[in-house]
């Protein structure tokens, strides 16, 4: 039987949902990248275009979920389906992860035009687009700087900012401390820290050290909820201040 196309509006809608993340790599490897893959129906009919019926896979998991051979023992729909939900839920902090590794990205291919000592007159073409992102990470960097130097100090011409008062609280919201494997005590990087019930959010250094602050008005108990890929999820209540915390995360 010929399978129908997809239509278009759906599988941007898919595509989009997922960012091209495989739920299967994702689900049972911790493997959170970008793949490249195809959407498959969950309940082998082609014709079923439900978006509850898709998910986009990895090419390898996507031939094992489709081959009839495999289905008895392979993977059960439901199980993609959960897959697929966890690896939505995930997206936000992958996102956030890879987001915050931008900068060393950026500068690749900037060091890449430097092969052959001729970093000052580029080449024509590819490195036109090199420049370009180049010029667009420096803009954006000017921009954030005069943000961050301005705000300030209009909140200050104008009476808005309260800053002792603040610097006061925020001092006693400051929360410190270092997020280890239990295993092996070596510091986790890029460990996600929320604060439940607040907005913030927070990423280890590589070292797994970190430091922030409750802030404004912080409530005398915190919970705190650590996840990393991999790790099983940990959720821990402080009263800040707190210092030298240790958060050591089960495999
Ligand atoms: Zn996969």
């Amino acid at each position: 039987m010929a399978r129908a196309p997809l239509p278009k509006e759906i599988e941007n809608q898919v595509l989009l949902l997922c960012r091209r993340r495989c739920c299967i790599c994702f689900g049972l490897g911790g493997d959170g990248e970008e793949k490249r893959g195809q959407i498959a129906h969950l309940n082998r009919d082609s014709s079923d275009n439900d978006p509850d019926n898709l998910a986009y896979l990895c090419l390898p998991h996507h031939d094992q979920y489709d081959s009839r051979t495999s289905q008895s023992k392979g993977l059960q729909e439901g199980e993609v389906k959960r897959l697929r939900s966890d690896l939505y839920k995930a997206l936000p902090s992958l996102i956030a992860n890879r987001a915050r590794k931008a900068p060393e990205g950026a500068e690749a291919p900037k060091g890449s035009t430097n092969v052959g000592g001729a970093q000052t007159e580029p080449e024509e073409g590819s490195d036109r687009n090199v420049r370009i992102a180049v010029a667009t990470f420096i803009v954006s960097v000017l921009a954030l700087v005069a943000v961050w130097l301005v705000v300030p100090e209009f909140r200050k011409w104008s009476g808005l900012d309260k800053a002792k008062v603040e610097d006061q609280l925020n001092e006693k919201g400051t929360i410190s401390g270092i997020v280890v494997d239990r295993d092996t005590n070596q510091g986790i990087g890029q460990a996600s820290i929320t604060v439940v019930g607040r907005t913030e959010q927070y990423v280890t250094e590589d070292s797994g050290n970190f430091k922030f602050e409750v802030a404004p008005d912080p409530p005398r108990r915190v919970r705190l909820r650590v996840s990393k890929i991999g790790f099983q999820l940990l959720d821990i209540t402080v009263e800040p201040p707190v210092d030298n915390l240790v958060l050591s995360l089960h495999k």
